[in-house]
């Protein structure tokens, strides 16, 4: 196998370039699949190529091409025509174009077509072999398409592409072999072809990544059963100042039933924003403290966990239970005093962040593991933290609401509590998009809301410097500094990522208070943050975000008994108008896995997410479900143990990286 740098054209300048995007290896280089394709089998006609038009057209050049120099330009300049009609081409300083063409030669082109003061033009267009799906790759500055198409052919002819598939389990489910599909995938035969490939290539992916979810939790081990009563659950729901719901009480009765069995829980509870997930996590954890554990729930973000911290102080220190906050940014000799209370277990309850997973924390009696949730965790944090205590009962929450289908792949080894019900007087949130010359009529009811004693978020994408080369961001400080001068003299405050812990939390814990009206942020308050006299979201950039996450933000509001508000800053499109048609979280989640795939349904990277792999674009539910059957399969039937164990070793032989989160 060929190094890239022995590719011919592939000086230290282009290595250099694909590095950047990391493209280090000919695997690299075969994996990364393209974008879309350009379809030289149905040319267009010179006559349709009209203004704004990019695409395949092909004639005959007429006359001799012609090579014009002006103003230190150069460039050339042809005619091409079929019995339909003409279309005139330029190629700016490329010479040698005029030797490339001749009178009557039949010409297959590329390129898009622009309107000149001297009429339409083809610039640069490209000259392709007719009859082809010709494959484009996402751009690598500093490397053009025909090179890197170049490089992958090539490859392709040279490299061994061994299957990871066992070619039993290939036959049995009839996919085609992998050194086709990854040709077809690159250089179609046909569409027919090319979709065959595409499939299974996200079959490979999806299957092994459940071998890889498999292989680094193993077999679920065991745990010391926990003398937990159903009537405890009740004792620990009088206490709440609220009944539970159906689905609340359900669910905790399922944790307690697993916290009774000598085989560890491995429990996601899933329900849409403001089911009350919260209480069920804190039931939970009371239960396995009265049956004479410890126990632990982790948060994505400090502003969660110090939230938890106090809702936890508010439920459980009434019961007699100690609680403790341990989280990443503490001081050292406050951070010294919180693990020596969680190793001598006199914080019979400990809340926290990623923090809980380092090194020196040490639990007395680790019995339950709550994370909440949890899609921001990868599958390695959970194995980590299981691995603490003895063989803690683990069970995750989760709020977005991920489709049933993808959920198994995802979290095929845990089992499924759904929260399918809200508290009783929540009214729905109305949502609506707003275009912006529709915004002073947003800030009057900002302005009216707050005259009521209502507080109001605003949303943004990115913080200052993450914006400044994209100049369609509203960045959050920017937006702060119109607000405050727009909105006079409501009180606005602003918290993002990069501020220090003290800073933000002081203007959270303002707004918590009431003394801001309004609280201008990036996403970091996305997740489970709960103020009740918050009745308006304002969400900038709204087209930024994918659809579950719009959700989840509208969830922020809406918590009280008053009607609330969502609005979407956005010119209204039918993917934001799924938002305004339902609260369902379900559909919403469904809808957004549809319109952008798996790859892109958890929305941004920066969360140490498990990456799903770039080939799993696929939102085909059938496929998914398949690829569950196909692994379930495996896993149940012993004459299969020896493509599950190869299963196993291919999707660890992986790099790391393509599968799990680099966490
Ligand atoms: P999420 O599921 O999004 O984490 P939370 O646990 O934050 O939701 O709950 C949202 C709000 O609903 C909280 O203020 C909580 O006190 C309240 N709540 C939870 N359960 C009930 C219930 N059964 N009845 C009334 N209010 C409830
Ligand atoms: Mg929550």
């Amino acid at each position: 196998m060929r190094a890239l740098s022995e590719l011919k054209g592939f000086g230290p300048k282009r290595l250099e370039a694909l590095q950047r995007r990391g493209i280090c290896t000919a695997q690299d280089l075969i994996e990364r699949l393209p974008t879309g394709y350009r379809d030289t089998t149905h040319p267009l006609s010179p006559a349709q190529m009209t203004e704004g038009t990019q695409a395949c057209f092909a004639g005959f050049v007429t006359g001799k091409p012609a090579l014009h120099r002006a103003r230190g330009m150069q460039w050339v300049s042809a005619t091409v025509a079929d019995e339909c009609g003409r279309v005139r081409c330029m190629w700016f300083n490329q010479p040698w174009m005029k030797d490339r063409l001749f009178d009557t030669q039949h010409v297959t082109l590329y390129g898009r077509c622009v309107r000149k003061k001297t009429g339409l033009f083809v610039i640069n267009p490209t000259m392709e072999e007719p009859g082809q799906i010709v494959p484009v790759y996402a751009p690598v500055p500093g490397v053009g398409q025909k090179p890197l198409r170049d490089a992958v052919r090539l490859l392709l002819e040279e490299y061994d592409l061994p299957d990871p598939l066992p070619a039993p389990f290939v036959a049995r489910h009839n996919l085609m072999a992998r050194r086709e599909a990854l040709c077809e995938a690159h250089f179609p035969t046909g569409f027919e072809a090319l979709a065959r490939a595409k499939e299974r290539l996200a079959f490979e992916e999806l299957v092994l990544f459940q071998a890889a979810i498999a292989g680094a939790s193993g077999p679920r081990p065991q745990a010391q059963p926990l003398p937990v009563q159903d009537d405890w659950v009740d004792a620990f729901f009088e206490t709440l100042p609220f009944p539970p719901t159906c689905a609340q009480r359900r669910a905790a009765l399922e944790i307690a039933a697993d916290m009774r069995q000598s085989r560890a829980m491995a429990r996601m509870v899933q329900g849409d924003v403001g089911c009350g997930k919260t209480v069920i996590a804190f039931c939970a954890l009371a239960l396995c403290v009265r049956a004479g554990g410890q126990g632990a729930l982790m948060a994505p973000t400090e502003i969660l966990a110090a939230q938890h911290f106090r809702s936890a102080v508010e439920t459980l220190a009434p019961l007699g239970i100690s609680c403790g906050l341990l989280t990443g940014k503490m001081a050292a000799a406050e951070r010294r005093r919180a693990r020596e209370a969680i190793a001598t277990g006199a914080w019979q309850v400990v809340i926290g962040t990623h923090a809980l997973l380092t090194q020196d924390v040490t639990f007395a009696n680790l019995q339950l593991v709550v994370t909440d949730e949890q899609h921001r965790f990868g599958v390695r944090q959970r194995t980590t933290l299981a691995s603490k205590g003895v063989s803690p009962h683990v069970m995750v929450m989760s709020a977005t609401p991920i489709p049933r289908s993808l959920s198994l792949v995802l979290y095929g080894d845990l089992d499924l509590s759904l929260v399918d019900e809200l508290p009783p007087g929540r009214t729905p949130v109305h949502t609506r998009i707003v275009p912006e010359e529709k915004r002073e009529g947003l800030y009057g009811f900002i302005r009216a809301e707050a005259a009521k004693g209502f507080q109001t978020y605003v949303v943004c994408p990115l913080v200052g410097e993450d914006a400044k080369d994209d100049p369609d961001v509203r960045s959050a400080s920017a937006v702060c500094a119109a607000l405050t001068q727009a909105l006079a003299p409501l009180r606005v405050g602003l918290v993002h990522g990069r501020m220090n812990k003290h800073d933000k939390e002081e203007t959270l814990d303002r707004f918590y208070a009431g003394k801001l009206d309004v609280l201008v942020a990036t996403t970091v308050i996305e997740v489970g943050v709960n103020v009740p006299r918050a009745t308006v979201m304002v969400i900038e950039g709204a087209e930024r975000f994918g659809l579950a996450q719009l959700h989840q933000l509208r969830g922020r509001v809406g918590r009280g008994a008053q009607e609330s508000w969502c609005f979407l800053m956005a010119e209204p499109n039918e993917r934001l108008r799924t938002l305004t048609a339902t609260h369902d979280g379900f559909a919403v989640a469904q809808k957004d896995l549809e319109l952008r795939g798996a790859g892109e349904f958890f929305g941004t990277r920066q969360h140490g997410e498990p990456q799903m792999p770039a080939l799993m674009l696929s939102s085909d539910s059938r496929l998914l479900a398949r690829a569950r059957d196909a692994f379930l399969e495996l896993s149940k039937d012993p004459t299969f143990e020896a493509e599950r164990t190869a299963l196993l070793r291919a999707a660890a032989a992986r790099r790391s990286g393509v599968f799990l989160a680099r966490n």
